[in-house]
């Protein structure tokens, strides 16, 4: 065990239980080693986390939007005074530096205290009266039992992103957080626990991803299902959430476009881009992934992010030199290969890295690789780590038509000094968020979501906040 790693747990009912038949060791993806065990549920205590979730949620729809806000405020609050711990325990299970941590945690506090607001602001609408006398107004109504379920690229900031909106509409949550990360997931549910959040409203849940999902989706009291991750289990996910019709978020992969027109400061943009492209070692769904350079500054461009790739300095997050961890788990080191054997067989240049680097630690070098056709696979499929594929283009509508050439459609950047290119590009990309001239994440007050295979509703914003609504009609008699 790993000192200022918190003890792991299910909370089923406003009960922490610590120990299981079954369970899995986590691991610190910068050494290998195990920190702490993880007990994985039952059966029985997923149908306990229901059937306390269908109470929690009596309690918490008949709580008022004014208390259910100071609680989550209170718990934003205990959240910020709880960064630093909250922050290394999100570098000891995931790698990124502790800056990167930080940040996150500061996101985590912004979302809860977003939303708290916005609780007190659901209202309804009144309708002009029909001629028989019928007033029409519709109710938002808290849709009933979610179920959330959470990938490990951002431990923390992905629960948030479910449960701050979830909880300001009035509805219960059963979180299933990903088994690799689940620490920070604890800190969070136990934050909201010390608020003062009514026992059953949330219950956090680890096992086998899959039945959990399916267990907890086969109850018709089950509403509503809000995921984050792939393609494939997203798909997964709206089949098992069809048989009951449960209500679905999807947000998924992406593979997103960046687009270098000739007329900007490449060092400036090179610079912003490969920030963000090796932020969190790649592991972003919305991170720039294929980049368009026009072919009059293709080659600086390229020279560029082989120098920026040299100065990654990579290493345990908790050392305050590192600029980029190791991937999360074993799994993205071996799809990290087989990007790399895809272009070796494509015949593409590996300019920068292409290798795992130390002998123990999940690392990847940032790796700039050149030579890839719109075809291969790696410009095809998520790559989701520290490589960068960079292509040239010389025409304004061909390079639109390959941006959008993938399954994909989550998020595209665009750099351009000339208003008319770039609002053009603008209009035509196939994406939920578009980034112009910057690089920027995702906020708490912003909805964003994806097109095409990358998902379907919205998370942030008031759109995040109605996907746990239900609208009820109501029609009165007047007169
Ligand atoms: P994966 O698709 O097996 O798992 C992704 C997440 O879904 C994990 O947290 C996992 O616990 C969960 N999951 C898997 N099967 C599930 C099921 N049947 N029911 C419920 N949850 C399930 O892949 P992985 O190896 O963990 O991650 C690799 C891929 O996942 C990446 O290539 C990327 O596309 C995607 N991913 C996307 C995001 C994102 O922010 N959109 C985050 C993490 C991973």
């Amino acid at each position: 065990m790993q000192n200022g790693y918190p003890t792991l747990g299910l909370l089923i009912d406003g009960a922490w239980k610590k120990e299981s038949g079954s369970g899995e060791a986590v691991l610190n993806p910068a050494t290998e080693r195990e920190i702490a065990w993880l007990p994985h549920a039952t059966e029985t205590d997923l149908e306990a986390a229901i059937d306390s979730a269908e109470r929690g949620f009596r309690v918490w729809r008949a709580t008022s939007a004014a208390d259910r806000a100071n609680i989550l405020r209170q718990a934003a609050r205990l959240m910020a005074d709880r960064r630093e711990a909250i922050a290394i325990t999100i570098t000891l299970e995931q790698g990124k530096p502790l800056g990167e941590a930080r940040l996150e945690v500061d996101r985590v506090v912004e979302t809860f205290d977003w939303y708290a607001a916005e609780a007190t602001r659901a209202q309804g609408r009144i309708y002009p009266i029909r001629g028989a006398g019928i007033r029409p107004r519709t109710i938002p109504e808290p849709v009933g039992i979610v179920l959330a379920l959470t990938p490990w690229n951002f431990p923390a900031f992905m629960p948030a992103r479910k449960l701050a909106p979830a909880l300001a509409a009035g509805c219960s949550v059963i979180l299933k957080a990903a088994e690799e990360t689940p620490g920070s997931a604890v800190a969070i549910v136990r934050a909201l626990e010390d608020a003062g959040l009514p026992r059953g409203v949330v219950n956090l849940v680890f096992g086998v991803p899959a039945v959990v999902s399916s267990t907890i989706l086969a109850s018709p009291k089950v509403r509503k299902v809000s995921f984050t991750g792939s393609v494939p289990v997203g798909a997964e996910i709206a089949r098992l959430a069809s048989a009951n019709l449960q209500k679905c978020t999807l947000e998924l992969g992406g593979h997103s476009p960046v687009i270098v027109f000739d007329d900007v400061d490449l060092v400036e943009v090179a610079k912003q881009t490969a920030a963000f492209k090796f932020r969190n070692a790649g592991q972003v769904c919305i991170a720039p992934n294929r980049f368009y350079l026009h072919e009059r500054i293709y080659d600086r461009f390229v020279e560029e992010m082989c120098g920026l790739a040299r100065k990654v300095k990579l290493g345990d997050g908790t050392d305050t030199a590192t600029t980029m961890g190791p991937m999360a788990n074993a799994r993205r080191i071996g799809a990290m290969e087989k990007v790399m054997q895809q272009s070796r067989e494509a015949g593409a240049e590996i300019l920068h890295g292409g290798e795992r680097a130390a002998n123990r630690g999940y690392f990847w070098q940032p790796t700039v690789v050149t030579g890839l056709k719109d075809d291969d696979t790696p410009m095809q499929e998520e790559i989701f780590g520290p490589i960068a594929p960079l292509a040239k283009f010389s025409d304004t509508d061909e390079v639109i038509a390959r941006a959008n050439g993938t399954r994909y459609g989550l998020a595209a950047y665009v750099f351009s000094n000339a208003t008319a290119t770039a609002s053009r590009v603008v209009e035509q990309l196939e994406a939920g968020t578009v980034c112009v001239n910057v690089l920027a994440p995702a906020f708490a007050d912003v909805p964003m979501g994806g097109k095409k295979e990358s998902g379907y509703g919205y998370e942030g914003g008031r759109e995040g906040l109605d996907e746990f609504f239900s609208v009820k009609t109501v029609n009165t008699q007047t007169v």
